[in-house]
This record gives C-alpha cells, structure tokens and sequence, in this order.
C-alpha cells in the first residue's frame, strides 16, 4: 500500500478498526477517513488527525460518500459481537449484508485500487467443530457450507461477494478469516463482549468484590483458539499487500479450553475463584482452531504472540476501565 491515496476505515470506531487507523497513522499513512455509525463520542478510539464521519453504512449513498475519492478500503464494519450476542441476534448479524454489499458497489464505482474483507472462522461447516479436540481448520473446510447460523452465513456470502465483484468486475479483494481477535480498547460488557474480555472483566470484578467466585459459559472444556490484535493488525497489513485473492485464516493456532484461559487470567489477577457452569449459557462450538499451514506458505508469517502476554496487556486495560470507571462515579 502506498503512502498516496485515500484510506477508508469502515468500522473504524469498533476495536479492531480503531486499532488499524492508529496502526495506519503510526505506519506513515496520513490520508485515512474513518467511518462508523455509532456517534463519534461511543468510538473506542478516536483519532482528531483524520476525517472522522458518523454514517450508518448499509445505506448506498453512505458507502458512495465514504469511498468518495478513495483508493484502499478497509471493510470491518458489521452488526456483531460474542457468541451471547450472535446467537441471539442472527436477524441483525445478516443485515451486514447491506453494508457488505453497498460497499462493494460503491468501492467498484469509486474505481477503488483494493478492498480488504474482515470475515470470520465462522464461516467454517459446524460439523467440523462438533468436538473439543478438534483437527484445526483448513481454509478449504467452509464448503460445503454450513456455516454458524446468521452470523456465519453472512459472512460466508459475503466473502462470495467479493470473489464474484473481483471476478466480473475487476476489484481487488483480500480477505481474511479473523479468528477470535482480542486486546485493549474492546467490548468487555454490555453482552457484545467476548470470551477473553468477559473472562477479564469477571475475573476483575471478583477481585474488586471479593466474591470468590465466577461464572463460565458452558462446560469450560469447550476449547478455541485467541489472537492478539497486534498480530491481527500485522497479518491484515500483510494479507492486504499480498497477492492472495483467495481467503486467508488469520488466527493464532494455539488451542486451549475456557478452563486454561481463566488460569491463564487468575494467574495475572493473583487470584483463584471457585468456579460455576452455567450450562444454559450461549456456548458457540464445541472445538475450533486455525490452520496456519496455508498463511505460512503464503506470506512467511503467521501469529505468535503468546496468550499470556496479549491478556496481560487486556486484563491491564480493563481493570482501569473499571476502576477508573468506578473511581468516577464516587
Ligand atoms: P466491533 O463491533 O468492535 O466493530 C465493528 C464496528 O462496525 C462497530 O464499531 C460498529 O458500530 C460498526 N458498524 C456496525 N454497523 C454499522 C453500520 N451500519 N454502518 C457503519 N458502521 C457500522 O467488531 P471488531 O471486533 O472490531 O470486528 C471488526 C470486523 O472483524 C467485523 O467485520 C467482524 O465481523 C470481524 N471479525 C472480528 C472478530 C473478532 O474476534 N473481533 C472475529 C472474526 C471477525
């Protein structure tokens, strides 16, 4: 990617779109429009150096302001969040599609250079990660599909999408297979938070409240594999200058259960909780790794920060939210 030329951030007031306009700026790249549709004072980043727009991008007309006169774009916008949100809101998560697909059209007028795509190891048939120890996925393993209900299916269409205005019509796209992305600056509550973040934000509040106790979301055996956002930010940079049309996995390939994941976090809390299952909760899949066989070949790189390291940094971030948070409300 040159340093000439307009780049669009959709989404870029959630986390993994902040973090890439913070990445851009500190990379060089000054020319950068961030669009999202929360109201600018609800982005978990802001930066006042570049064009900050609030639109609502499943809109046409929205998608042609925002590619106006661009050259890259960045495609992360979507309706989602944990699997409590997913899994309970399957209407909305495809209702992405509106933004997927205006912002492909819109991208193909605007003569757009490149178009990244931020899909998700969602998209993989569900009969595939029916246990916990699990064979890590292939990227060929989505078809034939049976992706996550709503979520999945949106995504996995999408992804077609973009094959097909690459294919009929000339634009470039890349895209990537985000697998379970945490770090700072995420959702840790509200119900649209994730595995790594609500682990923190439990764990956390039993310290602060000294209840000796948390909840986890199923068996705690069901396993998964977390990339750090460095890492997401370094394999996204580099899946985008690549020349692979096709998609990528762009996850750590270390599996661990829920269970390993809240040692891993009391550990850095300096504490232990008696733990509770609650078997009703939203679970996702059974097992799911990343397959790092083919961004290994194809761009001699793959993730590698370790767990320990990138949830020290949340588990930080997210106890001063908290104490922070309290601190301002006394
Ligand atoms: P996020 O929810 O923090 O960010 C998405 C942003 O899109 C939000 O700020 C939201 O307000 C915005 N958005 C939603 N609808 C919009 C609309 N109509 N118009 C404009 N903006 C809109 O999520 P994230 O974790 O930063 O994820 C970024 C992308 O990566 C998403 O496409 C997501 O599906 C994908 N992904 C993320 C993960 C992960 O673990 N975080 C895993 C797989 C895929």
């Amino acid at each position: 990617m040159e340093k000439a030329g307009k780049i669009l951030v959709a989404g870029a007031g959630g986390f993994i779109g902040g973090h890439l306009v913070a990445d851009l700026l500190r990379t060089g790249h000054q020319d950068i429009r961030a669009v999202d549709y929360k109201p600018l004072s609800e982005w978990h980043q802001i930066f006042r150096q570049v064009e900050n727009i609030s639109a609502d991008l499943r809109e046409l007309g929205a998608c042609r302001g925002a590619t106006r006169d661009a050259r890259y774009v960045f495609g992360l916008a979507a309706d989602m969040g944990g699997m409590g949100f997913i899994e309970t809101h399957k209407a909305e998560c495809m209702l992405s599609v509106l933004i997927n697909t205006h912002m492909l059209m819109a991208a193909r007028e605007a003569a757009v250079e490149r178009f990244f795509y931020s899909s998700s190891a969602c998209v993989y048939a569900a009969e595939k990660q029916t246990s916990a120890d699990v064979v890590a996925l292939r990227e060929s393993d989505a078809y034939p599909a049976m992706p996550e209900d709503g979520y999945g299916w949106e995504k996995l269409f999408s992804e077609r999408m973009c094959r097909h205005f690459s294919e009929d019509y000339g634009l470039e796209t890349r895209i990537a297979r985000y697998h379970n992305v945490y770090g700072p600056y995420g959702t840790f509550d509200g119900g649209r938070e994730k595995a790594p973040a609500a682990i923190c934000r439990k764990v956390i509040a039993a310290k602060l409240s000294h209840s000796g106790e948390i909840e986890i979301w199923g068996d705690g055996n069901q396993t998964r594999s977390f990339m750090y956002i460095d890492d997401c930010l370094i394999g996204t940079r580099m899946i985008f200058d690549s020349d692979e049309t096709e998609p990528l996995n762009l996850g750590s390939d270390r599996l661990v259960t829920i269970n390993q994941l809240v040692d891993i976090v009391e550990a850095i809390g300096g504490l232990r909780l008696r733990r509770v299952y609650n078997l009703l909760a939203p679970k996702g899949v059974r097992g799911r790794n990343s397959d790092n066989t083919l961004i290994s070949e194809r761009l001699g790189w793959a993730p590698s920060i370790p767990l320990e390291v990138g949830l020290e940094q949340t588990y930080r971030w997210i106890y001063n939210e908290m104490t922070g948070a309290a601190r301002k409300a006394s």
